[in-house]
């Protein structure tokens, strides 16, 4: 099997815990108006590499894997490619090496990988399945199914949301994201707000792409009071 990736290198606490090795897979399932890394959300039929060759490289990179560090893999979507995805990860775990993803949660399989991951880093982009089919092309019915089972059954789980004004970054937003978790049984997680970045704008440009989004960034002070509000609904508030 193998995995298309558009993108590989280290970095330090931002994908998991510790220096990892991060490879970014090829295409994505939805359409975030902010993606920070449109050149990767297209499918592409090229050959990838084999899962083998990606699990060699780990292995040679291991002890560069400091501060239990290890692989993680995340996108575009990395459970687009889920049978490859799942068999390097076994072969990484079976080596001992420590996993990680980084998903948008919408597979239905992605309870087949929590045996798989030492962490699972899951995004919750809404808490309305209305408005989360809307603007990002998918329903979050899956998702919230997902966060469910993770945290009931997932030993280390972290919930980002991407906080974007104007879309998901009001202090109402934030109760209600916080009232959902706390449905979806998630008290024990690890829950981190990022706020909104245009690292990734003009690269939509370059890949023949309009960004659309304008006016959604912010402040500190705004993080600080979501992140307050979280907490006082006994969240685990966590930045990475
Ligand atoms: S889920 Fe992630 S990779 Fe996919 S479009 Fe949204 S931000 Fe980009």
């Amino acid at each position: 099997m193998t995995l298309a990736v558009f993108q590989k290198g280290f970095n330090y606490v931002q994908d998991g815990r510790g220096n990892r090795l991060v490879y970014h897979l090829r295409g994505c399932n939805l359409c975030c108006p902010w993606c920070s890394n449109p050149e990767g959300m297209e499918f592409s039929a090229a050959p990838g590499t084999p899962v083998s060759e990606i699990v060699d490289e780990a292995l040679s990179c291991r002890p560069m894997f400091f501060d239990g560090g290890g692989v993680t893999f995340t996108g575009g979507e990395c459970t687009c490619q889920f049978d490859a995805l799942k068999e390097a990860l076994t072969l990484l775990k079976q080596a001992g090496i420590s996993t990680a993803i980084e998903t948008n949660g919408t597979a239905a399989r992605l309870p087949e990988l929590f045996g798989l991951t030492d962490e699972l880093i899951v995004d919750c982009k809404h808490y309305d399945p209305g408005i989360h089919l809307h603007t990002l092309g998918a329903s979050n019915e899956t998702v919230l199914a997902n966060i469910a089972a993770a945290a009931a059954e997932h030993p280390d789980l972290l919930i980002r949301i991407p906080l974007i004004g104007g879309f998901n970054a009001s202090e109402e937003d934030m109760e209600r994201f916080a009232e959902l978790f706390l449905r979806l049984g998630a008290d024990r997680a690890r829950i981190e707000l990022l706020p909104y970045h245009e690292y990734g704008k003009d690269k939509w440009a370059k890949c023949g792409k309009k960004y659309t989004v304008h006016d959604a960034f912010i402040s500190p002070e705004q993080r600080e009071k979501n992140e307050d509000i979280l907490r006082r609904h006994g969240l685990t508030v966590v930045r990475t």
